[in-house]
């Protein structure tokens, strides 16, 4: 199932599922964060909306919102997961021993198919197409073998990355972190129809030229790996997102490097999700 917030007529935010080309809302779900915290039997309700929509509207016809407009927590970010884009990246050379996390913060989030202005505290604005992980349940010490019972679904994130201040800078954080630089959706995918988060196609394109093209069986930490670690002594909440790392393609990793620019549109497909579409507004 595909689950949407939408701002309705009169501007608030809304919960849906998705069937073929329409939303059907549903009325009961405060918020996606309520849904996901009450689980499996908000889930179920949802189905049985679909089976018979009271409220169904066109896609075409609402402004979509992140999924999760506000996440509990940053969102919790892995670096430097697959090899061709350590090999691209002149920060690092070496292949991790364990998975490199960064975080960017709530306020870095940013709906589909929504202008992006191009940050002026950067010159290097830089994509990266990433599956990201919802938590479903609260967790800690998750084993690895448990690690995918705690997963609610699956959406995408561009990690969009001040290059010149994530160098400047040290710590990847303040690179990472600028306003609207976290596009996320267009919505979240149940686990039921992506049983195996690690053999997904993944690409990025900026103005329908193809940059990034990998699929998740190249990540160094999958899924499950990404999970127990990061849990190890620390909580997982329900509607905590981790994106999960981005392959080579990146505008860094060409020669000359090809950052984005003010009316480029970018778009980041994961096989089984769909497509995140941005486009970059004027400096601001
Ligand atoms: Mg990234």
């Amino acid at each position: 199932m595909k689950l949407v917030t939408y701002r309705d007529n009169e501007g608030r935010a809304r919960v849906g599922a998705v069937q073929d080309d329409h939303i059907v809302a549903l009325p009961a779900v405060g918020s996606m964060l309520e849904l996901i915290e009450v689980g499996p039997d908000a889930v179920t309700a949802a189905r049985r909306a679909l089976l018979e929509p009271a409220d169904s509207i066109p896609l075409s016809g609402v402004k979509l919102l992140a999924p999760i407009p506000h996440t509990p927590k940053n969102i919790m970010c892995v670096g430097l997961n697959y090899l061709e884009h350590i090999e691209e990246s002149q920060s690092a050379s070496a292949r991790p021993d364990v998975p490199v996390f960064f975080t960017k913060p709530p306020t870095a989030i940013a709906p589909p198919e929504s202008e992006i202005p191009y940050p002026t505290a950067t010159r290097e604005l830089d994509y990266e197409v990433e599956l990201a992980v919802v938590i479903g349940r609260r967790g800690k010490n998750i084993p690895r073998d448990e690690a995918l019972d705690y997963v609610f679904g699956y959406t995408i994130i561009n990690d969009i990355t001040a290059r010149d201040l994530q160098r400047k800078h040290g710590q990847w954080f303040k690179g990472k972190s600028l306003d609207l630089t976290c596009p996320m959706g267009p919505w979240i995918v149940t686990t039921d129809e992506i049983p195996d988060p690690g053999e997904l196609d993944i690409i990025s394109r900026v103005n329908g030229e193809v940059r990034q093209q990998s699929n998740t069986r190249h990540m160094i930490f999958d899924v499950a790996e990404i999970i127990s670690s990061l849990s190890a002594g620390m909580t997982l909440e329900p509607g905590d997102v981790i994106a999960t790392g981005t392959p080579s393609g990146v505008g860094m990793g060409f020669s000359p490097p090809r950052y984005l620019q003010v009316g480029d549109t970018v778009e980041c497909e994961v096989q089984g999700i769909g497509v995140l579409r941005n486009t970059i507004g004027p400096r601001e």
